[in-house]
């Protein structure tokens, strides 16, 4: 490895080369999920010689997954440069080169997490180093989080334990280095209907569980009407909250009385929309017309959902970006683990290199050419927030 002889921290390509050997796929399926620690450890070995305090934090209730917050510097203040260690799984068969080993091509770095996002740590390291050994007025962290791309249970864990404390947190998803400061939610429903089977020629035998769902639908579009009347965003791309019916399974037989059926359900809120609130519009839909038909109604998140974000335009934070990359800061279509940051306190922001079209997808690459602009950024924010 070449490295700086200053510090023995390796460049830029050689730390990304060690971070996508390093698997860190997490998922809800237990076959594709593995442990983040070889990220996390080796982030710290490379931030402990440039004067950064580390510190690996386990996140609570999960094994083998770590949050790493690495401090350079003390104050009240301070900027958070952010990023998850955790990428997705991936599709062998459709990867022109290993997943695993970073490789160059058409000045672009072909890897697994090269742009989604392992490829933001050395950058920010490198970032970093030129202010290693300088006094700052406020401290610089480097955070990285686990589980960002299924649980974001990282994330959640941070907030809980009230850490890292600082003012400011840009987090480097991949945006083409354009500011982003607003995002929808994501959350995901199941709604059930229990009913009592009985012989198709007599109603009267059972309750129809299916007949019950076909009236929940027409409550739940209904809402969905509602909701984009009241609530537009001309920020987005889709301006209106929207809420998709995803898969529907219930009943086995033409002449038997449906018994269960079972709905699953996207809604995407808009900032200013709390997720408690929405699921109890729902529930008071739901309840009177279970209680009605006689169903036993089930209706819980599929997961705990992610709230949506915004910081506002004329934030000091925006507005240094906005200046530092000449765009004015945008809304995006996938979300991230800034409102739990902002649950800290931070003013957040997501803008990294890399484009949200390579994430998740075979032969993901980061374009070379996104390199210097982003440590040069990086550098732009640190002199402001921090010196
Ligand atoms: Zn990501």
């Amino acid at each position: 490895m070449t490295a700086s002889a200053s510090t023995g921290v390796p460049g830029i390509r050689d730390m990304l080369a060690r971070l996508i050997s390093l698997p860190s796929i997490s998922s809800a399926s237990p076959e594709w999920d593995h442990s983040n620690e070889g990220v996390v450890r080796q982030l710290a070995e490379w931030l402990e010689p440039l004067g950064f305090t580390v510190e690996i934090m386990e996140v609570p209730g999960m094994p083998g997954k770590f949050n790493l917050i690495a401090t350079l510097g003390s104050g009240p203040g301070g900027l958070v440069l952010s990023g998850h260690t955790d990428t997705v799984p991936f599709d062998d068969k459709r990867w022109q080169s290993d997943p695993f080993s970073l490789t160059e091509k058409d000045n672009r770095w072909y890897g697994l997490g090269t742009c989604d996002m392992k490829g933001f740590f050395p950058l920010a390291i490198e970032a970093a180093k030129a202010f290693a050994g300088e006094p700052l007025q406020q401290p610089l962290i480097i955070l990285a989080t686990a589980d960002e791309e299924s649980s974001m249970n990282g994330a959640r864990a941070l907030a809980e334990a009230g850490k890292p404390k600082a003012r400011y947190a840009v987090i480097g998803e991949p945006t083409n280095l354009k500011p982003v400061r607003m995002h929808k939610g994501i959350m995901m429903e199941r709604l059930r209907f229990d009913g009592q089977s009985g012989h198709s020629s007599n109603p009267a035998l059972g309750r129809n569980a299916l007949e019950g769902m076909h009236e929940a639908l027409g409550e739940l579009l209904a809402l969905r009407s509602e909701w984009q009347e009241k609530y537009r965003n001309p920020n987005f791309e889709v301006q209106v909250p929207t809420l998709n019916l995803g898969c529907i399974h219930g009943g086995d037989n033409p002449n038997r009385i449906c018994a269960q059926c079972e709905l699953h359900f996207d809604l995407r809120p808009l900032p200013g929309m709390n997720m408690d609130t929405l699921r109890q519009a729902i529930l008071d839909r739901m309840q009177p017309l279970a209680e009605r038909r006689e169903l036993k109604l089930t209706f819980a998140p599929l997961f705990d959902g992610v709230p949506p974000f915004e910081t506002p335009a004329d934030a000091a934070l925006v507005k240094a970006c906005e200046k530092l990359t000449g765009h004015t800061a945008h809304a995006v279509a996938f979300a991230t683990e800034a409102p739990w940051l902002q649950k800290l306190g931070l003013e957040t922001l997501v803008m990294g290199p890399g484009s949200i079209d390579q994430a998740h997808q075979p032969d993901e690459y980061l374009e070379l050419s996104q390199l210097q602009p982003t440590v040069d950024i990086l550098k732009g924010l640190i002199k402001r927030f921090c010196l």
